[in-house]
């Protein structure tokens, strides 16, 4: 029997935030699929439009609505246009985005979209469909099996949600609920489904990635025995994972760093500060000086690894000493890259109930700046350090510029070359130059 529905409808999905969020948009289209829904590139042609939305910081939340607001006139001209909301806003504010945005048919929360395709069907035409359930059913298991179709070379898999941590100025434990981590097999089963699509790179995902406890043979397995497990996977030929959380890297997952060869050479992991009083107030449970200890270890492990890291200033009685402080772990750590963030207030989050007093927003901005700086400082002498290095290259697509191809070294630098190569292919390649958000190069035949 056919899968393929017999009409076709059109679907625009607007992804903001983190790559869960991108994972997450690639299987509600995929759910809706079944639906007969194909996805679209804009707004304009499209039956429904679904913005798969991002709580972190005020600022995310608030362009969702300014993004509603310009599907007004879309919506006037075309009564059958379903607009839905899903992710960390749908789920935080729920019933709240139809009141201030009465054309919203569909409002959907990250752990239940499985159920979108009723959802669908029922909303439109003044029905509303809301459902922001933390639900005990699986919602991976409730999914169909992924459509075989070929797709890139690089894919994210979700292998973990939701965060017990509690940082005390984050949503996610809020609106990605507790801690789960989805069991080996359905892992292993949806990288080698990927792989058979073409898919060499798998980076795994998770809030909190590096906590994963998944059930599998013989009990439960941490991360680093799921990665030495995909790395026997014919064909996958790259692993990487974000975002981890200092205090689960274990011992054996730094160890991975170092005799696996699969695992890049490259670390996402956040500090957010580099003061103890902040870490403290900021609930991190790890000193400044136990992060740099970690790095040292990881390093010795694997001493070209590209660390990388999230950063937040202004964070309620940061003084400038406190700043300082994150200005030396910056120094001290020699980021490839990094992230860094002004403060925002998240309402139920600890910090934001606080009275603690705000840093003024022109000193919390010329902080950033300052920051910021520093990274752009740091990255830029990673990247020139390549010049004259060999990498070893993921081909992804083509370039801007005719002839070019496009892919990402092990260090998950932008490399471009125009030498004749296919997508999906791992080369060598020589670096000639390094460019504000690239390198350049030579494929080493
Ligand atoms: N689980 C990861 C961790 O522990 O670092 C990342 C979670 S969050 C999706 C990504 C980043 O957003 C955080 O690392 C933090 O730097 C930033 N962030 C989270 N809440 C924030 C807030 N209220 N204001 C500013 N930045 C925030
Ligand atoms: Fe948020 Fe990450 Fe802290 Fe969890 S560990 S509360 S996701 S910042």
């Amino acid at each position: 029997m056919s899968e393929t529905p017999s009409t076709t409808k059109k679907l625009y999905i607007k992804t903001y935030g983190c790559q869960m969020n991108v994972y997450d948009s690639e299987r509600m289209a995929e759910a809706l699929g079944g639906s007969g829904y194909t996805e679209v590139s804009s707004p304009e042609e499209a039956d429904m439009i679904l913005l798969n939305t991002c709580h972190i910081r005020e600022k995310a939340a608030e362009k969702v609505y300014s993004e509603l607001g310009r599907y007004k006139d879309l919506k006037i001209a075309n009564p059958d246009l379903k607009i839905g909301v899903a992710g960390c806003v749908a789920q935080a504010e729920g019933e709240e985005i139809m009141r201030r945005q009465p054309m919203v048919d569909l409002v959907v929360g990250p752990q239940s979209y499985h159920r979108l395709p009723e959802l669908e069907a029922k909303a439109g035409h003044g029905q509303k469909a809301l459902d922001t359930d933390f639900p005990e059913e699986d919602k991976f298991e409730k999914l169909k099996s992924r459509p075989k179709a070929k797709r890139a070379p690089a894919a994210f898999l979700t292998v973990q949600e939701g965060c017990d941590k509690f940082c005390a100025f984050c949503v996610v434990p809020y609106t990605r609920g507790a801690e789960v981590s989805r069991p080996v097999e359905r892992v292993l089963d949806e990288a080698r489904d990927l792989v058979e699509r073409g898919v060499r790179e798998i980076t795994l995902l998770g809030q909190n990635v590096n906590a994963y406890h998944g059930a599998g043979e013989g009990g439960t397995w941490g991360l680093a025995r799921l990665i030495r497990e995909l790395a026997t996977v014919d064909g996958l030929e790259r692993i990487r994972f974000t975002t981890s959380h200092p205090n689960d890297m274990e011992d054996d997952l730094i160890a991975a760093h170092g005799d696996c060869d699969k695992l890049m050479p490259y670390l996402h992991l956040p500090v957010q500060s580099g003061s103890d009083k902040i870490l403290k107030a900021m609930n991190r449970k790890h000193t400044a000086e136990e992060y740099l200890r970690l790095i040292e270890r990881i390093r010795a492990a694997r001493p070209d690894i590209a660390m990388s890291g999230d950063f937040i200033v202004g964070f309620p009685g940061e003084t400038d000493q406190d700043f300082e402080d994150t200005m030396n772990l910056v120094r001290e750590v020699g980021y490839g890259s990094a992230f860094s963030f002004k403060y925002s207030p998240r309402p139920g989050t600890p910090a934001a109930e606080k009275e603690t007093k705000m840093v003024d927003p022109d000193v919390a901005s010329e902080r950033l700046h300052r920051l910021q700086t520093l990274i752009t400082e740091q990255q830029h002498a990673f990247q020139d350090a390549m010049v004259g290095r060999e990498v070893s290259v993921l081909f992804e697509r083509k370039g801007r510029m005719p002839g070019q191809m496009v892919g990402k070294s092990e260090y998950l630098h932008a490399v471009h070359v125009t030498d004749d190569v296919a997508v999906g292919e791992i080369a060598r390649v020589r670096i000639i130059e390094s460019g504000p958000n690239s390198l350049g190069g030579v494929v080493l035949r």
